[in-house]
């Protein structure tokens, strides 16, 4: 695959080739003389095909039988009021690790819905950069409904590489830029979440991976297309579906069987995420200011010792159709998303192109 390649956070890349076989089928799909998004849910070869996107992700995931997969509305800021709706009560105490922006985002959302949401800890600056408290520092909750935590934090790339441990309440995980990046065991998760313009598929569209024992205890006034149980037990249609978004997250899923599952992703994701890092720490013109330790394997956010020549990084990348690499609106700098989508060679560009502009510049 040659440029543009790109760079975005969200909505991201999809695989090239999903984009082409998306566009062959368009107009008749499976030969049916009109679109995937022109035919009922309730049609059999569209149940059909989204029953087999849910295995394509049970088998890419390994999820085990007592976990329900869901297919939601409203994206990854849906879930964070879905979480505290369905899984506690009024009353409850819910535990948030706060590592960065969008897990600061999901606390303010969830005290909507709950009595208590009790930060345990969060992120640290320490000498070698953004850093978060270790788990032992933790102030966990006797009797905390359940943990959340963003392994990724999109924003910050800031990442939490081990799954919590101490932790006793069933853990809810944002896994909106991690999900499908690399192996995950998931039985040690109550709720995996994601929206989906990352790693998945179209936005507005999100998954919901939800252990059987924590339906049943939605809050009463829990919106019904927001409820778990009811999802589960509609597998997914109590309303219409986000029909194309299911088609297309489910075609990503075939692409990531046919590249080797996540065990091969996260091989490659690793390497990406190595050569740029290695290329931005053996330089003084570039610096990412996050921890080694905790450094994110999906976006990788570098500033410029000198900030003035930001705008002149961005336009000569565009130019080499390295598209997407400024930061975000709340961080400034430079970020460069490489989700499962961005090939090899898309770093390879990168990683070139900001080694000559080094060389061009200082
Ligand atoms: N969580 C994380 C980690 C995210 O990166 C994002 C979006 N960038 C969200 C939640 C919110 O997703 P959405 O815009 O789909 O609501």
């Amino acid at each position: 695959m040659t440029a543009p390649y790109n760079f975005s956070a969200g909505p991201a890349m999809l695989p090239r080739a999903v984009l082409e076989r998306a566009q062959k089928e368009l107009r008749s799909w499976r030969g049916s003389g009109t679109s995937v998004m022109e035919i009922s849910h309730r049609d059999p070869a569209f149940m059909q095909m989204a029953a087999k996107a849910e295995q394509d992700l049970r088998d890419l995931m390994a999820i085990p039988e007592n976990y329900q997969v869901l297919f939601m509305h409203g994206g990854g800021r849906g879930q964070f009021s879905a979480v505290p709706q369905n899984i506690a009560g009024p009353h409850a105490t819910v535990d948030y690790l706060n590592s960065g922006i969008w897990s600061d985002f999901a606390i303010r959302e969830a005290q909507k819905y709950v009595a208590q949401v009790n930060v345990v800890g969060g992120a640290i600056d320490t000498k070698r950069g953004r850093a978060l408290a270790s788990p032992e520092s933790w102030q966990l909750s006797a009797d905390a409904a359940y943990f959340h935590y963003c392994p990724n934090e999109t924003m910050d790339g800031v990442a939490l590489h081990d799954i919590p441990e101490a932790v006793t309440a069933p853990v809810v995980a944002d896994m909106s830029s991690n999900i499908l990046s690399e192996p995950l065991a998931v039985e040690r998760f109550g709720v995996i979440y994601a929206g989906a313009q990352k790693n998945i598929g179209p936005s507005g569209f999100a998954i919901a991976i939800v252990r059987d024992d924590l339906l049943g205890r939605a809050q009463s006034n829990t919106s019904t297309i927001m409820d778990y149980t009811a999802q589960a037990k509609e597998r997914s249609m109590y309303n219409t579906p986000n029909t194309w978004a299911w088609y297309l997250s489910g075609l990503v899923f075939e692409w990531l069987k046919e590249q080797g599952g996540l065990a091969a992703m996260g091989q490659v994701n690793q390497r990406k995420a190595d050569l740029l890092y290695n290329l931005i720490d053996s330089s003084d013109f570039y610096r990412n200011q996050v921890h080694p330790d905790f450094r994110s394997k999906m976006n990788v956010p570098f500033v410029l010792a000198d900030a003035q020549r930001d705008g002149d990084f961005l336009k000569a990348a565009e130019q080499q159709g390295l598209l997407g690499l400024k930061g975000h609106r709340f961080v400034g700098g430079m970020r460069a998303s490489i989700y499962n989508a961005m090939p090899l060679e898309g770093v390879v560009a990168l990683v070139d192109f900001m080694r000559e502009f080094e060389q061009k510049h200082s």
